[in-house]
């Protein structure tokens, strides 16, 4: 049955994902359905997004309960559902403005215009550079494949937008060398997940934010994989005792409604006026409705603070497995983002998984990225954990 509907979908669907070999029909927690009526553990979040896990009730009765009222009504009025969204992101964050669109590319690129126009407003042409760091990734866009510093992503899309230079990550004296009259933004991520899972290194954050500080250079933070609890903080800045200018999120931010936002201070938001920039869909009553009520989730349920915990236990069954197996040479991440640096071929690896019905993902080909929901159980992680070392031990031999 999956076979026909997987060869029509290769008959009519744009070849751009190499997609797990399954057809998914339904999902609950941290499981989903196959259209055999298999069930798998998912590890993979929709891609660090489903952070409530799959139809979590609240997010689903706030959507219902919208769409009951409201679709869509246009930014040129006001509602209910949008106020409510930006109001809880200002009071869990540094930020005093929001702006919504649809996804963590188009956050990126809101982001960029508007370290670009804040500059302008302040400061006139030609202060328009965006330090960027190799290794990074921040969307498809042209604009934020332009940002991300790896270039396969970027082949055979050249012209490229112009103002991005790329660093290495981690160091500080290499982005000081860079930085000029004509930097307007430095854009980072804090853990680079699509990269390989490498986080930021505290010391590194902190001279970053003191160095673009104090030249008026805005720090742009991408949150769209690492915030929403991911880390065991409500945004991974928390973890580096800092102020961000702007940050993007995306991804967990609706619990898989398509919908994105940048929250940034009043003194940089004020860049954007009427005109400046807009999103027909962005703060859609249904989208803003899944925002609260994922946010209000995670808050009243505590999921955040037991994610930290969770996390723990994770690590610590992680790197019972790096003792046991010569082949994984590093364990890294926070919260409940990790990566399982291999020696061995990653890809192959992550179909084993799936034949014992764990959905888990690689990135890079060699890392192993651990995003499940938040809400993750310890039995379900010993579950991962068992399955991890049965098909260890067929590699080691
Ligand atoms: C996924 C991701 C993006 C792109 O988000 P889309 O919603 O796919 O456009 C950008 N930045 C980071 C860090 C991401 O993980």
């Amino acid at each position: 049955m999956q076979e026909t509907l997987i060869k029509k979908a290769q008959q009519y669907i744009a070849n751009t994902y190499t997609r797990f070999p399954i057809v998914v029909t339904k999902g609950e927690g941290c499981w989903l359905w196959d259209l055999d009526g298999r069930r798998y553990l998912d590890f993979l979040a929709g891609i660090a997004v489903c952070s409530l896990g799959h139809a979590n009730p609240n997010v689903r009765d706030g959507i219902i309960a919208q769409a009951n009222k409201l679709f869509h009504v246009s930014n040129l009025f006001y509602t209910e559902p949008q106020v409510k969204a930006a109001e809880i992101l200002v009071e869990h964050s540094f930020g005093d403005k929001v702006f919504f669109c649809n996804s963590g590319a188009e956050a990126n690129e809101a982001a960029i215009k508007l370290a670009r126009r804040y500059s302008w407003k302040k400061y006139g042409e030609g202060r328009h550079e965006i330090i960027v760091m190799e290794n990074s990734f921040h969307g498809r866009t042209l604009a934020t494949v332009s940002a991300t510093g790896q270039p396969k992503f970027q082949e055979g899309f050249a012209p490229l937008l112009e103002g991005f230079i790329c660093v290495p990550f981690n160091r500080i004296d290499l982005v000081a060398e860079r930085l000029s009259g004509k930097t307007c933004a430095v854009m980072i991520e804090l853990i680079q997940a699509e990269g390989g899972v490498y986080p930021a290194k505290k010391e590194y954050v902190k001279k970053l934010r003191d160095i673009t500080a104090g030249k008026d250079i805005l720090l742009i933070i991408d949150e769209v994989q690492t915030g929403i609890g991911r880390t065991g903080k409500f945004f991974a800045y928390e973890h580096y005792d800092i102020e961000p200018d702007i940050i993007s999120l995306a991804k967990a931010l609706g619990s898989g409604l398509p919908v994105g936002a940048i929250i940034g201070k009043e003194h940089v938001m004020e860049a954007f006026v009427p005109g400046t920039h807009a999103s027909t869909f962005g703060g859609s009553p249904i989208g803003a409705a899944a925002i609260t009520a994922t946010l209000n989730t995670l808050i009243d349920e505590k999921i955040i603070e037991r994610c930290e915990e969770t996390g723990k236990y994770l690590r610590k069954g992680l790197l019972s497995l790096k003792k046991r197996y010569p082949f994984i040479v590093d364990v890294r991440g926070m919260g409940l983002i990790w990566g399982v640096e291999l020696s061995i071929d990653g890809d192959e690896l992550v179909k084993e998984f799936l034949k014992e019905g764990i959905i888990v993902n690689c990135v890079k080909g060699k890392v192993l990225r651990l995003v499940p929901p938040l809400i993750v159980k310890k039995e379900e992680i010993d579950i991962f954990i068992d399955i991890a070392n049965r098909i260890f031990e067929r590699k080691k031999s």
